[in-house]
């Protein structure tokens, strides 16, 4: 047994399992789980001592590489000052002004301590504001683990949708309209049928939680159209996007404003943070200054602020994007080559430092091209990279991350680990 296994079968005693979060286990693709013990810029190594160039990066947080030293140092400095405060701090007020500047929507944004406590605060809000319980939420997409974002297409497709977990009471998903990606007649039906009683849409502007699937123009702005024209709050999930697909994030990216973004992963650096922000007037409907509850102890915590201001500083550096998104460009377009070479049905694309790839002859457009993607042969090109020293994401619907830490060396490295396992079939 090697190290990673004695450790996942210890785990299993203990944690459900074996990992707190469930695609971590390695269920999809088989196998143990590789456990970490450290990690530096682009690489990563496990418990057996084995190092492997990393692009899951935490999901998609550490866009400066693991253990950057700028990053490391502001933490180690911020817990010499205190932990946490549970009050205000100047450096909260910075990574809020900071964010405001950035995020074209955001004239206002409140703070909180993961993704889903910000998905699931932007759903009350704009239940809040509009004074309407459904909301429009699309297939494949994953908003965190909030009770009204766990919901599945019903049988009654335009009507209403079906809890996607256990313990999520039916009469909440009969709320939630399920919607398709990229599907703008769709979203035209949905709302010639509901939309007075929509209180919002939320969408991830690029899906990056089934693979990742780019939006089609006109989707997202169908969305913008007809939330603006029925009263919806238009809720952009950057959670996953935010300073990852470009420096005003996808909504700066693709032009379309909506009126609430949730933010998360990159935003804290590395660190446990959230945030959530947009139009003034439906923010302002927050307690204390309006009757939408939502708190947190450990919101705006100072370590986590410490990783955010770091890593949102770092980002803003002339050229970050510039060279993130032809970085990651390269190894795509390094993959496919040698995909197309070896006769292999792949394909790959990138938008800015996310990457999705393919068992498939073309990029997937919706939930459902990329549910007919083949999963098999994904999950033994995964094996065989891991065996290689490759780690991607362990599952064939999820995106892959590049940090600014990769180097030329290491995207050359990857590539010629996929040609060497096509060659062989
Ligand atoms: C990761 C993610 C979430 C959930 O964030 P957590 O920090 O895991 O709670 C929500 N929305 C999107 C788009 C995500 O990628």
């Amino acid at each position: 047994m090697t190290h990673n296994e004695e450790l996942f079968s210890r785990a299993r005693k203990t944690i459900p399992g074996g990992g707190n979060s469930p695609v971590r286990a390695l269920r999809s693709v088989g196998g143990a789980p590789r456990c970490f013990s450290r990690g530096v810029g682009a690489r990563v190594w496990d418990a057996d001592d084995k190092c492997y160039i990393d692009y899951v990066g935490s999901w998609g947080p550490l866009i400066l590489g693991h253990a950057d030293a700028d990053t490391v140092s502001a933490v180690q400095e911020a817990a010499a000052r205190g932990l946490s405060f549970g009050a205000p701090t100047e450096a909260e007020i910075e990574l809020a002004e900071l964010l405001v500047q950035r995020v074209p929507s955001m004239d206002m944004v409140r703070l909180v301590s993961s993704g889903t406590e910000a998905t699931m605060s932007a759903i009350r809000l704009a239940r809040g504001f509009t004074g309407r319980d459904a909301i429009g939420k699309v297939e494949g997409c994953y908003h965190g683990h909030g009770d009204s974002l766990l919901g599945k297409a019903g049988s009654g497709r335009l009507t209403c949708g079906n809890p996607s977990s256990a313990g999520v009471p039916a009469e909440l998903a009969q709320h939630t309209l399920v919607l398709d990606y990229n599907d703008a007649q769709g979203l035209r039906d949905a709302f010639a049928r509901h939309g007075k009683t929509i209180a919002c849409v939320i969408v991830e502007p690029v899906a990056g939680n089934m693979n990742l699937i780019a939006p089609k123009p006109e989707f997202l702005a169908a969305m913008r159209e007809l939330c603006t024209r029925d009263g919806a709050v238009l809720i952009f999930d950057e959670v996953m996007t935010g300073f990852r697909v470009g420096p005003a994030s996808a909504q700066g990216l693709y032009g379309i404003t909506p009126a609430l973004s949730p933010f998360g992963k990159e935003v804290g650096g590395g660190m446990p943070l959230g945030a959530f922000g947009g139009r003034r007037e439906i923010m302002e409907k927050i307690a204390p200054l309006g009757p939408v509850y939502q708190a947190g102890t450990l919101s705006g915590n100072p370590l986590s602020v410490a990783a955010g201001l770091v890593t949102l500083r770092k980002i803003a550096a002339p050229g970050f994007y510039e060279a993130l998104t032809a970085k990651t460009r390269a190894l795509v377009d390094g993959l496919s080559a040698v995909a197309k070479k070896r006769g292999m049905k792949f394909s790959a694309q990138s938008v800015g430092g996310m990457f999705g790839i393919y068992f498939a002859a073309t990029p997937p457009t919706s939930y459902a091209e990329v549910m007919a993607s083949d999963k098999e042969a994904f999950n033994r090109f995964f094996h065989a990279m891991l065996d290689a020293g490759v780690y991607l994401a362990p599952s064939a619907f999820e995106a892959g991350f590049v940090s600014a830490a990769h180097g030329d060396a290491d995207i050359a490295a990857t590539v010629a680990a996929a040609d060497a396992i096509f060659a062989g079939g």
